[in-house]
């Protein structure tokens, strides 16, 4: 079967052409500056890459082109719609409600809209692509698969904050946890490789992109996560600041005269490694500002190692020990200096890297050496493939 993966943002949407039995991507591309004027960069595989700036009003106009490039005599992979067996969309909170992917039926998409008050920026958008799928390919089974819902194996004493417990009750506020799609993908990537099941395993992933989260994974489930009610708890990022003392946002507004909403549009997109360094969220761009002797580069990325190696340290607490500790997305899969340099906290597990092994990018592989007591893997993150199974195995 061959199934269409979308993940649908206010302005952008992403998607995938999967062959689901021999599990090659058939074409990939990215709408951009939807609502605005828009682009469109669609990749085939084996052909051209097509670039044209055309109109998308809407995310359904966004769709209709995505789907008139893949039916495209000239640059499609596929002669009619009808070869599109189902569509696997990401979103992004599924609240409590959603511990596994589903089918999207109406009922399903009303509840997801009572999630939307969780994740205002990411869920409208989520839902404004499935109802453009919808419109144009009516028929075609429509799957949720949530980056929340690997987390919820989260035992209470994980996901409870430290406050009235009424806010939970009333409210939902309680740690959620996001990458769950790319957290499970890669920990049962590892046990394959590895020739071992989940269940026998306590794994380590720490994906670290432009978003960034580790998560503990031990028999096969989440069992804590760095990410919280939002995906601004936990780890330093791009421009998000992860963990602070919450005082820091009437302090800040008080200093700055900026209002409480302005002082968190800054911790979510101003802070980071790029509010820390004032140079890049990119960590090419920190990397070269460091070798050029850039003391606020070293000093935003030293606290970014420091703050990953804490939380590792957390989570082997939290599952009494560890087996494999796996590092995926942009700066995990590609970074040879960040693995070595968090690595280097971890001497007390019995980790030692082989600096051999260590230097290559985005390939699946052990970088410790064989006496290492805890097994360091690089293990890339397909979360597309992983929606596209989901989607198949729903439908
Ligand atoms: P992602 O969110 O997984 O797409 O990751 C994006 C981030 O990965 C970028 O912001 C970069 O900081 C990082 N990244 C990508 N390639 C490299 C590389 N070769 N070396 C270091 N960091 C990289």
């Amino acid at each position: 079967m061959k199934v269409l993966v979308i993940n649908c943002g206010s302005s952008s949407l992403k998607y995938q052409l999967i062959d689901s039995e021999s599990e090659n991507v058939l074409a990939k591309g990215l709408c951009e500056r939807i609502g605005i004027d828009g682009r469109l960069t669609h990749k085939p595989t084996g052909k051209d890459k097509v670039e044209i700036e055309a109109p998308m009003p809407d995310h359904t106009a966004a769709v209709s082109l995505v789907l008139q490039h893949l039916t495209d005599p000239v640059c499609g992979v596929i002669s009619s719609l009808s070869e599109i067996g189902a569509v696997g969309h990401r979103v992004v909170h599924g609240g409590e409600k959603f511990a596994a992917s589903t089918l999207l039926t109406d009922e399903v998409l009303e509840q997801i809209e009572k999630c939307n008050e969780l994740a205002p920026l990411h869920n409208p958008a989520n839902l404004i692509g499935i109802d453009a799928c919808k419109k144009l390919m009516p028929g075609v089974p429509q799957v949720g698969v949530f980056d929340t819902a690997f987390h919820q194996t989260m035992p209470k004493k994980a996901f409870l904050y430290g406050l009235p417990i009424e806010y939970y009750e009333k409210y939902a506020v309680r740690r959620y946890g996001f990458h769950g799609t790319s957290h499970s993908y890669v920990s049962k990537r590892a046990a394959e490789i590895l020739g071992k099941k989940p269940e026998d395993l306590k794994v380590i992933v720490c994906h670290l992109g432009n978003g960034a989260s580790v998560c503990a994974v031990k028999n096969g489930k989440s069992v804590d996560t760095s990410m919280g009610l939002t995906p601004l708890e936990g780890l330093i990022m791009g421009t998000r600041s992860g963990d602070l003392d919450p005082a820091i946002l009437e302090f800040v507004a008080g200093k700055t005269g900026m209002s409480l909403s302005e002082v968190l549009t800054v911790l979510n997109k101003k802070s980071g490694v790029l509010g820390m360094s004032g140079v890049s969220s990119d960590f090419r761009d920190l990397d070269a500002a460091v070798k050029e002797g850039n003391q606020k580069a070293k000093d935003a990325l030293d606290t970014y190692y420091y703050r990953v190696a804490k939380y590792i340290g957390a989570y082997v607490a939290a599952m009494n020990g560890v087996d494999v500790i796996c590092f995926t997305a942009g700066a995990g899969e590609n970074d040879a200096h960040l693995r070595k340099s968090i690595c280097e906290y971890l001497g007390y597990l019995g980790v030692e890297i082989d600096d051999e092994k260590n230097a290559c990018r985005g390939e699946e592989r052990v970088i410790t050496t064989d006496d290492s007591k805890v097994k360091v893997m690089i293990v890339p993150t397909n979360e597309e493939l992983a929606i596209a199974r989901d989607t198949v195995a729903l439908v």
